[in-house]
């Protein structure tokens, strides 16, 4: 599933995937530094799934 630009500045979203000490996580957010969306996190599952569900609900977000 591909990723909805930014609904606020139009810039590419983009979806990492990065660890903390709790575990993996996702990160959704704008590649827009400056753009005023704030990231939103996912924990990755144990089983894997879902950079869709994520991607998924990136491109609901703001509508
Ligand atoms: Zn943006």
């Amino acid at each position: 599933m591909d990723l909805r630009h930014c609904p606020f500045c139009g810039k590419p979203a983009q979806c990492k995937v990065e660890e903390d000490h709790h575990g993996n996580f996702y990160s959704l957010g704008c590649s827009n530094s400056d753009c005023v969306a704030h990231e939103i996190y996912y924990a990755v599952p144990e089983e894997d799934l879902p950079m869709e569900q994520a991607a998924f609900n990136w491109n609901r977000r703001f509508i």
